[in-house]
């Protein structure tokens, strides 16, 4: 399969096949001049009346097939296009069971015209409640579009998450925080403006640290551009308002390919998950870690995977999701309400 043809495909064709609807439409029915090649359009031996009719006649007809075809898609198509595109993308992810989530899609687009897409899953109702409210979890994959294999084991998760143990929370599970970085051929590790997301967080120290951070410790990598402002993203806006709006008690955020456990936030901080073991990377201006963990005081775990383009055998990633939840299990409860 030519993935790569697919992908590129996707935008522009679409613009053409409807530009080249509208021609064949008015040449269908039958206005002289109007041919299927573009700006053939011939008033020559028309006299002035007609020539009005003509032109009124055509512009009414070009103007009900382009609102026909830019009629905002639904939801549901929306949605598929975004199953699909990922089903041909990463070979872990299956297109008709994405399609069978229930995926909810913002009202923000990337400058790529992506969707950005969150699924809710609600706490089952827990036999003997104890005191005190449901511990929310928030997973973000993909904010590194280079980094395939945390989108894929989001999905792998996914399939896990109506068991006893991760049912006593309430997540919010974001699969894929930066699209367009994914779809780029090769993929990138920033968005379409060139912004690593993970550098452009709202952190106190971005205006006076991340572009100094950037220059001297980085050697203005482009790959850890922080972006021009705080926030200055449409992705890491819409993160932020997800933190804010969801309001998680823990987060858990997925990288590749440094094959370890970071935490930033309150104690206790975990030891290890699988074969991952906590090696603290320190905070960066701008970092999820900093914003969420360093100023929020919110438990931010990341895991990093050790390869951006290979699972983890299956084995592993279950060690790591147990050992996760026996973390989750230990430190989460009881955390709201007290
Ligand atoms: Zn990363």
């Amino acid at each position: 399969m030519n993935k790569a043809a697919i992908i590129r495909e996707r935008w522009p064709p679409v613009r053409r096949q409807a530009q080249q609807k509208r021609r064949h439409a008015a040449a269908r029915h039958g206005i002289p001049g109007v041919s299927c090649q573009p700006h053939k359009i011939s008033h020559q031996h028309s006299d002035r009346m007609t020539h009005l009719f003509r032109r009124t006649f055509l512009t009414a007809l070009l103007f009900a097939a382009q609102t026909a075809w830019a009629a905002p898609s639904t939801a549901a198509d929306t949605l598929d296009t975004w199953c699909n595109d990922l089903g041909k993308r990463l070979r872990s992810v299956n297109a008709s069971d994405c399609r069978k989530r229930n995926f909810q899609i913002a009202p923000e687009r990337t400058s790529g015209q992506r969707a950005l897409v969150w699924q809710d899953i609600a706490a089952a109702p827990q036999k003997g409640a104890t005191h005190g409210k449901t511990p929310r979890v928030l997973v973000i994959g993909g904010i590194h579009g280079d980094e395939l294999t945390s989108v894929s084991i989001v999905f792998r998760w996914l399939n896990w998450i109506d068991e006893a143990a991760p049912r006593r929370y309430h997540w919010r599970i974001i699969p894929l925080a930066n699209p367009d970085g994914l779809y780029q051929r090769p993929p990138t590790r920033g968005n379409l403006q060139g912004v690593d997301l993970n550098r452009n967080f709202s952190t106190p120290d971005w205006e006076k640290d991340a572009h100094t951070y950037w220059q001297n410790r980085t050697r203005s990598d482009p790959r850890r551009y922080p972006g021009q402002s705080a926030g200055s993203e449409i992705e890491t806006q819409w993160l932020q308002k997800q933190i804010e709006t969801f309001s998680p008690d823990m987060i858990i955020s997925v990288h590749a390919p440094y094959n370890l456990l970071d935490y930033d936030g309150p104690s206790p901080h975990p030891l290890r998950f699988g074969r991952l073991a906590l090696n603290r990377l320190g905070v960066y201006p701008g970092s999820l870690g900093n914003y969420a963990g360093l100023h929020k005081n919110l438990p931010v775990v990341t895991i990093e995977l050790p390869h951006a383009t290979s699972m983890p055998t299956l084995r592993e990633q279950r060690a790591m999701w147990d050992d996760m939840l026996r973390w989750m299990e230990k430190n989460l409860h009881g955390i709201r309400g007290n």
